[in-house]
């Protein structure tokens, strides 16, 4: 892609705005998904991934940065990297199945890569919600599952409802509600609604105010946050994402907040008793430490519309419904009504032209992560 180009495309998305206010040098690249997806492989395959595995990893975590969701992609390489050279993550490691009556499946991820352990719960997932009408799945002790929506995009193109709650075992980041410090993780919910022939319903986001990697980047873009995202290592509101990135002065960090007040630390709790203490994944109860894995844990529900017996009702009413919505005024400064997955959408038609922009703080990690690799006895 030429300078000019990039220049122009940068200017649309307002980068260049944001790259005068930083006074940093113009070092961020926008890359085309195609070689960033060539360049992830190659990294994640000297971690130890056969070559599937690789380009499977590697293509999620493009796809969450090509849906505007730059938390949950390439971002995550050097954490990634940490935690298998930790022995965290164990490349080329599946799902182990301990439970299968067909409704319902017990699957162990024994610490696979997330990409490719959630990729096969969904798949026995949805064969046997099309067999019996319904299945729960509970996968435990999967290494990070990434963007949970992609797990119900899989579910919807089937023409499966699908629901998921999440808990995450790592550095607990997220206070409870009246709490002052961080006690478990950005624990997310999902939901996939199939919408006949448009394109479906995907509720996909943390129960934390917002993403924790959404705090990485914006630290690593020199950025502040709105007010009521977070609190700093005394329990005060502050809004320095460093505070949740890097150890505060008295070497404790602070904590980010849950959307919506006690809802959302109800929604929070409900993802760790349903997909950590459920799934058998277990539920963070502990000081913090410092280990780079991240486990997820998922329990999933499947529904099949067709086997339930209303899916031509389901479908004229979820339609009519999506109508009424969208013939909602638009309010005074607003870009009108959207429906959840529109965002993404919207975000992978224009990267996938645009090319993905990578802050060079985050390039420079992915770098440091590569050497690591190179190096290690
Ligand atoms: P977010 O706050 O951007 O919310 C995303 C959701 O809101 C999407 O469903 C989107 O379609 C919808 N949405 C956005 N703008 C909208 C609008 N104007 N109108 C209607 N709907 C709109 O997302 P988040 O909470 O920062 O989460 C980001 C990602 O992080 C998610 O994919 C989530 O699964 C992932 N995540 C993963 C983990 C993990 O441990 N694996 C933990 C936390 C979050």
């Amino acid at each position: 892609m030429g300078v000019a180009h990039a220049l122009k495309t940068l200017a649309h998305k307002g980068a260049l705005l944001q790259i005068h206010r930083l006074e940093r040098p113009l070092m961020s690249q926008l890359i085309p998904a195609n070689d960033l997806r060539q360049h992830i492989t190659r990294i994640i395959a000297m971690t130890g991934s056969a070559p599937a595995e690789a380009a499977q990893v590697a293509e999620n975590l493009v796809m969450a940065n090509l849906s505007g969701h730059d938390s949950h992609g390439v971002g995550m390489v050097p954490r990634y990297v940490d935690a298998v050279l930790e022995g965290g993550l164990s490349p080329n490691t599946g799902v182990k199945v301990l439970l299968d009556t067909g409704p319902l499946l017990n699957l162990d991820g024994q610490r696979g890569y997330g990409q490719i352990t959630g990729v096969q719960a969904m798949q026995m997932g949805i064969e046997r919600a099309k067999q019996h009408g319904v299945c729960t799945v509970a996968l435990s002790r999967s290494h990070h599952l990434g963007r949970i929506g992609h797990f119900a995009e899989m579910a919807v193109a089937q023409g499966l409802v699908s629901v998921h709650f999440v808990n995450v075992l790592s550095r607990p980041v997220v206070a409870p509600f009246g709490g002052g410090d961080g006690r478990f993780g950005t624990n997310p919910c999902c939901i996939g609604v199939p919408m006949g022939s448009r394109a479906p319903f995907v509720l996909d986001f943390a129960t934390s105010r917002v993403a924790q990697g959404k705090m990485r980047v914006a630290h690593n873009k020199g950025e502040q946050v709105p007010p009521g995202y977070l609190i700093d290592e005394h329990g005060h509101p502050t809004t320095d994402p460093g505070v949740v990135v890097v150890p505060q002065s008295n070497g404790l960090f602070g904590a980010l907040m849950t959307f919506g007040d006690h809802k959302g630390f109800g929604m929070a709790m409900a993802c760790e008793l349903l997909g950590g203490a459920l799934t058998g994944g277990g539920t963070w109860h502990r000081e913090a430490d410092d280990k780079r894995a991240v486990l997820n844990s998922m329990l999933t529900m499947l529904i099949d519309p067709v086997r339930l017996g209303t899916q031509a009702t389901f479908e004229q009413e979820a339609l009519a419904f999506a109508d009424w919505l969208r013939q909602s005024p638009d309010a005074p400064g607003s870009d009108g009504v959207k429906l959840a997955g529109e965002p993404e959408r919207t975000a992978r038609a224009e990267r996938e032209q645009s090319g993905i922009w990578i802050d060079d703080a985050t390039w420079a990690e992915i770098e440091a992560a590569e050497k690591k690799l190179q190096t290690r006895p």
